[in-house]
């Protein structure tokens, strides 16, 4: 499951549990970008904080791990090159890409779309405010599906933390905790 994760929240949670509960998966890899190609530089957090509170997030879920393949490498984050590397990591695994309902409906304007689909199966889960739909993509590579409506999502956990409001429950206590310490989201220090 790729994403920003600035904060990691519950929608990301359920939705990898949902998942790999459903589908057998023996291990969900949660790959926070290095620099997101959709998003300017400065609106994002440093990766290394985005990393470790993935990591505190996902540490006591025995099928839980987190990657460094996205926040190592050079340059922009490109999901293709998530999954190539990763393949290489793992020759032997058959790769699911766990990704909610809006980015799905992005992903044909991702860089090398066509190789994607050979690459991984792609798993597209439901999310309040988008419709989930796999129009336009392979029906064979893309499996769609239902899972617990969390309506939350990081923009507003950081509009939260700035605004002074609570994100308690909204993220693990661990994360409200890192973001309390490390004064994340607070705007100019
Ligand atoms: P931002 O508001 O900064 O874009 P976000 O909440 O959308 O953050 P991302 O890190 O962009 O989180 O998302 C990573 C992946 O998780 C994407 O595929 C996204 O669709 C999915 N996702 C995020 N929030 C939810 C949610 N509440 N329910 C289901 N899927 C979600
Ligand atoms: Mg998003």
């Amino acid at each position: 499951m790729g994403g920003t994760f600035d904060p990691i929240h519950h929608g990301h949670l359920v939705a990898a549990s949902e998942v790999q509960a459903l589908l057998g998966l023996d291990e969900v890899v949660f790959v926070p970008t290095g620099r997101p190609w959709q998003k300017e530089t400065g609106e994002v957090s440093p990766a290394e904080h985005r990393y470790l509170m993935t990591v505190v997030a996902t540490a006591s879920n025995p099928r839980f791990t987190v990657s460094r393949v996205d926040v190592d490498r050079e340059g922009l984050t490109y999901t293709v090159d998530t999954l190539r590397d990763l393949t290489a990591q793992r020759p032997d695994a058959d790769l699911f890409f766990i990704t909610g309902a809006d980015a799905l409906a992005q992903i044909l304007s991702w860089k090398d779309a066509d190789e994607l689909f050979e690459l991984a199966q792609f798993v597209g889960v439901t999310r309040p405010g988008y419709a989930l739909s796999e129009l336009g993509l392979p029906a064979d590579r893309v499996i769609l599906q239902e899972v617990p409506a969390m309506a939350i999502s990081s923009t507003d956990c950081r509009d939260r933390v700035r605004a002074g409001q609570p994100v308690w429950y909204l993220v693990p206590d661990g994360v409200v905790q890192y973001i309390s310490k490390h004064r994340l989201y607070r705007g100019a220090p």
